[in-house]
């Protein structure tokens, strides 16, 4: 029969409603992306204390690149918490 070919979908739509606790995916990629930008910080402060233990002179060059990632990790930050706001799924 026809019928086989066309009516084959019995799994049920997957964004029909809000998904229960613990299971939305933008949530923990959007914490993945925040805890990502809090290492590269911290990768930051761990070679600019390095450059400076060791004496280096230019150890003031990180505070640039201190100052973008600190930028970046707030962007991260508020993308989450209003993903998080908007989409009630702070839980999980
Ligand atoms: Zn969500």
């Amino acid at each position: 029969m026809l019928a086989c070919l066309s009516m084959s979908h019995e799994n049920p739509p997957e964004r029909a409603q809000i998904p229960e606790v613990g299971s939305c995916e933008e949530k923990n990629r959007l914490r993945d992306e925040f805890l990502k930008t809090i290492r590269e910080l911290n990768a930051l402060l761990s070679q600019q204390t390095r450059a400076v233990i060791e004496g280096d002179p230019d150890f003031s060059r990180f505070d640039v690149l201190l100052h973008v990632a600190h930028e970046r990790k707030e962007m991260a930050k508020y993308a989450w918490i209003t993903h998080v706001e908007s989409h009630h799924c702070e839980e999980g």
